[in-house]
């Protein structure tokens, strides 16, 4: 009994602890408040309302980190503009989708999936009470197959225009139809915004119908760019060295951000970095290296936006998924290589093929941009001012890089009347239209019968997948394969017999399709084996045209999946 303290004392010394709580969060509501009213957006509220009170589209400008993708999409609410709908805002990427809905959530105080929310595929964080929707432009497009006209939104603010992924593209053909469908029906009106900080104004506007330009002045916090005096021939070292001197001369609180290409080089620039680390001088700070790439398993990913150890440096090697959007805190300094691998597609050989390839101005400049969130910031850029002057001022679009049987099936299941002419803001080339369509057919997604292309019943149920075609096709009867493998793999052949490629009489490889030379990529288990017909899901153009992802197959499953095709590139298998 004595040793139990008396209730008294109890309440005495939970009190303090309950009221610094309340205060840590009043005070933390407070700083938010205080953000928000300090970035340049701010200046502009109440003119800015005026105009998009009275515009159904507008374009709108304004430097990275002046508040436009975090305030507009509330301000609207707050002025009860586009209240009767939902207010959906596409982001490129579910990570930006994801970390942006959090922070307007927090800033407006409420629970996320509440009045604001996400969707990215595989993961809906919203309620009938969501009127703030951050979504993937993936996602907004599967949801206008369900409804052509987009009737839940009132407003769609199409981000990071620039940008101009194949969804993004496809996005402003269907909203545009929308709005001017929704006005003929007298329905509730579409308001359609499109932003970014790096975009060709003039060309969206004329697509548009020559909406108004709104451009947002100021920034918060001032970047200092750098360029090397000299070319760099190895930018993986070239950023080693970055990192390093960075991390000797800056305080650990400012964490440095990388811009790199793809997941191997990621992976293995972090474990050198955290081995060089390991023996720096002593004094030196302790380093924590976050790699960050769209493979990454998502909570891995959202490790980046925790705020670093006191005392130890954060840095964040990533690939382009860091680009836009996001916030990252902390950041003080940004190395940026210059390169990003991308998609590269040609009709003739119906490849589509990831390539490591030199950014374009605007990519550069939103690399810059995540610099200056939060602080003045430091961009180092590895390479020189007139190499900077080469790169492209705007990234090609995907739509004109990419191979477009996703994109034509979704068309089709959207009732689009006609595809061959739907209105693109950059049109894709003939060729690559009509490549997308011959696979789509040898699919068996599409018939094309008197000059119409109509979708078969299994091409409806391959729109409804969020995947390529080419992987829709799978959908295997559910049952225990035990250890055979083949009938997964026979599946895998009847969907992917359009990326097959045989050994060939000298030991090396060649793509049935078109007959490209291609080499197992030295990570796959099959390097150093030789089946004789394999199926790969990706190819990679470093020294070589590499294929990975890889699944042995016997030729006679691949005859059986499309006999007509292969009747014409098997010889001797069909006979
Ligand atoms: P824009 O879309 O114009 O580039 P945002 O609206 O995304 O700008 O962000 C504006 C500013 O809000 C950022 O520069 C940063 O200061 C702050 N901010 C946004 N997201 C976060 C976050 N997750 N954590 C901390 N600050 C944030
Ligand atoms: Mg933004």
């Amino acid at each position: 009994m004595e040793s139990r303290p008396p209730p008294a004392k109890k309440f005495k010394t939970s009190q303090p602890v309950c009221g610094q709580r309340r205060n840590n969060a009043l005070l933390q509501e407070m700083e938010i408040e205080q953000q928000r009213r300090e970035l340049p957006i701010y200046r502009a509220r109440g003119k800015l309302l005026g105009q998009l009170r009275q515009l159904d589209t507008a374009v709108i400008i304004g430097e990275t980190g002046s508040g436009k993708t975090t305030q507009i999409p509330q301000y609207l609410y707050e002025a009860s503009i586009g209240r009767q709908g939902i207010i959906g805002i596409t982001q490129p990427r579910r990570v930006a989708a994801i970390s942006l809905a959090a922070r307007v959530s927090e800033e407006k105080k409420t629970e996320l999936g509440t009045l604001i929310g996400y969707t990215v595929r595989f993961e809906d964080l919203t309620s009938d009470k969501s009127k703030i929707k951050f979504l993937t432009d993936g996602m907004l497009l599967r949801e206008a197959i369900g409804d052509p006209l987009l009737r839940r939104y009132s407003v769609v603010i199409l981000d990071e225009a620039h940008e101009r992924t194949v969804h993004t593209d496809v996005l402003f053909g269907i909203v545009k139809a929308a709005q001017k469908k929704r006005k003929e029906l007298s329905k509730m009106p579409l308001k359609v915004l499109v932003m970014s900080a790096t975009m060709d104004v003039d060309l969206f506007s004329q697509y548009f119908d020559r909406a108004p330009v709104l451009y947002l002045e100021g920034r918060q916090h001032s970047i200092q760019v750098f360029y090397t005096k000299e070319s760099q021939s190895d930018y993986l070292h070239a950023s080693l060295v970055s990192i390093f001197q960075i991390h000797q001369e800056a305080p650990p609180s400012h964490s440095i951000l990388v811009f790199l290409t793809g997941q191997e080089e990621i992976e293995a620039m972090s474990r050198t970095c955290r081995e060089i680390a390991k023996h720096l001088p002593q004094g030196c700070a302790q380093m924590s290296v976050f790699p960050l790439y769209a493979s990454l398993p998502h909570l891995q990913q959202l490790r980046v936006f925790q705020l670093g150890q006191k005392g130890c440096r954060k840095v964040i090697l990533s690939t382009n998924i860091a680009e836009t959007s996001i916030t990252i805190p902390g950041i003080k300094y940004v190395v940026d290589t210059g390169m990003v691998k991308a998609k590269r597609y040609t009709p003739e050989s119906g490849l589509e093929v990831l390539a490591v390839q030199k950014v374009s101005k605007a990519q550069a400049w939103q690399r810059a941009g995540r610099a200056g969130r939060q602080q003045a910031g430091i961009c180092y850029r590895l390479y020189t001012e007139e190499e900077f002057e080469k790169f492209l001022n705007m990234t090609v679009p995907e739509i004109q890089r990419c191979n477009l049987a996703s994109v034509m099936l979704q068309l089709l299941a959207l009732r689009i009347p006609n595809i061959l002419t739907f209105d693109f803001m950059s049109k894709p080339s003939p060729d690559a239209v009509r490549a997308a369509i011959e696979q789509l057919e040898l699919l068996g997604a599409i018939e094309c019968k008197d000059s119409q292309i109509i979708l078969t019943q299994l091409g409806k149920k391959m729109a409804a997948f969020p995947l390529e075609p080419r992987f829709s096709k799978f959908g295997v009867r559910l049952e225990s394969s035990r250890s055979n493998t083949s009938n997964i793999r026979q599946c895998l052949a009847h969907a992917l017999f359009l990326n097959a490629a045989e050994l060939q009489l000298d030991g090396t490889y060649a793509t049935l399709d078109t007959r490209q030379p291609v080499a197992i990529h030295p990570s796959s288990v099959l390097f150093n084996c030789k089946p004789s017909y394999i199926l790969y899901n990706e190819l990679l153009h470093t020294s070589k045209c590499y294929i990975r992802d890889l699944c042995v197959v016997d030729p006679e499953w691949l005859y059986e999946a499309a006999p007509e095709y292969f009747g014409r590139k098997l010889k001797g298998v069909n006979s």
